[in-house]
């Protein structure tokens, strides 16, 4: 058999597409996978916006397009960042991706050589340590607290060891749902501001707020536009449209239009002009609510079904939007163990381990509340709990 490239060869397989094979069991209980809920999908709006995008612009919708994207799209992520976070981005430097990870591997693509320092958050998200990992760089974990990310260590990476990239994920973040607060932003920005290091923030869940005051994106005290900002339609319309974007500097935007030109020429102009007719015949903000309020309670119901079930010494945050919680079992603990006595208990999460690259987070998990019904919930926490107490007495 011919040699894999070298670059493979540090590639994890995604841990948890190996947990969603075992979950595709329907006994199991499933607060593994990060899926929106299926049932607040726009079915019928959908359907009417490509119903006139075919009548409408017949042809044109099936041709191929230009890559940055199409130009009513970009115009309409440029107005949101100005209506929502007063933010002048002009819509020249947004580039239209096939999802917030292509952004991540286009990015590592135009910045990253092999042996570069890329700092990433304790626990950080897979999908970009796996998208990144291609480029063969050297993780090096910035641990994060309640309030934000250890500013000590942001500092030793960025300043003293040079760090060539820092990805982030400030508001509820995947995993732990934690979120940067206004003073931790503040000290992130300040130290980009006197480094070299490119900075990737990376938001797919900050409309997704159902507690307390929106906050302003850390590359927004940047100065110039410098930071890349990543968004996504995944999580407030539908993941399968596979359409997100870069709001990227002047600078590096010809350098990932290129990239991008080399691995899909465009991202669907079909999909992207449906998603723009949709855009404007529908109210979004009203969908947002509508999404917020049902995550929203299901996040109380796990908080509070977690606070009756499981033992004394077992940690929770308490995530104010997104999809996800981060639960900390006692010291001594390893959610891997407990993850094989909750298949057993059929309920399923994803230990933390994976999300760790310096190789921590034994005891940690994720919970996911978006997508399992109220019931599901209740009856799961149950059974996890039954699991974490046989645990404990092992
Ligand atoms: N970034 C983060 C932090 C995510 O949680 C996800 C989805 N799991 C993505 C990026 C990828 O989202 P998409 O490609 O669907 O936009």
């Amino acid at each position: 058999m011919p040699a894999f490239a070298k670059r493979m060869s540090q590639v994890r397989r995604s841990f948890i597409r190996e947990i969603l094979k075992v979950t595709a069991d329907p006994s199991i209980i499933s607060f593994a996978g990060g899926l929106p809920k299926p049932d607040l999908f726009p079915i019928g709006p959908m359907a009417d916006a490509a119903a006139r995008v075919l009548a409408e612009n017949g042809p044109a919708a099936l041709q191929y397009s230009v890559t940055e994207g199409e130009p009513e799209l970009r115009e309409w992520i440029a107005a949101r960042y100005k209506a929502r976070k007063n933010m002048d981005i002009d819509p020249a430097n947004i580039l239209v991706t096939s999802g917030s990870q292509q952004s991540l591997d286009l990015i590592g693509k135009v910045f990253l050589d092999p042996g570069d320092l890329l700092a990433v958050e304790l626990p950080g998200y897979i999908g970009a340590i796996q998208a990144f990992s291609l480029f063969e760089p050297e993780f090096a974990g910035v641990p994060l607290t309640p309030q934000g990310p250890d500013i000590d260590r942001l500092t030793e990476l960025l300043l003293t060891r040079k760090a060539k990239m820092f990805y982030a994920v400030p508001n509820f973040q995947n995993p732990s749902g934690m979120t940067y607060s206004l003073a931790a932003r503040r000290a992130v920005a300040e130290t980009l501001r006197v480094s070299d290091t490119v900075f990737v923030e990376d938001d797919p869940y900050g409309e997704l707020r159902f507690a307390g005051e929106p906050m302003p994106p850390v590359s927004s005290f940047l100065p110039g536009g410098d930071g890349f900002m990543l968004g996504t339609f995944s999580k407030i319309v539908a993941p399968g449209l596979r359409l997100g974007w870069v709001a990227a500097t002047p600078e590096a935007m010809p350098k990932l239009v290129t990239a991008k030109q080399a691995s899909d020429l465009h991202s669907s102009t079909f999909v992207q002009r449906v998603l723009v007719r949709y855009l404007i015949d529908n109210d979004l903000d009203a969908h947002i609510a509508t999404i917020k309020s049902v995550y929203g309670a299901q996040r109380n119901l796990m908080l509070e079904r977690i606070k009756a079930e499981f033992p004394e010494g077992v940690t929770c945050t308490e995530p104010e939007g997104g999809m996800f919680l981060w639960v900390t079992l006692p010291e001594g603990c390893s959610a891997f163990d407990l993850f094989d006595l909750c298949i057993k208990e059929k309920v399923a999460f994803v230990p933390g381990g994976p999300f760790f690259v310096d190789g921590g987070g034994a005891r940690a998990m994720r919970l996911n509340f978006s997508n399992a019904d109220p019931d599901r919930i209740v009856e799961g926490i149950a059974r996890m709990g039954r699991g974490i107490k046989a645990l404990l007495a092992k």
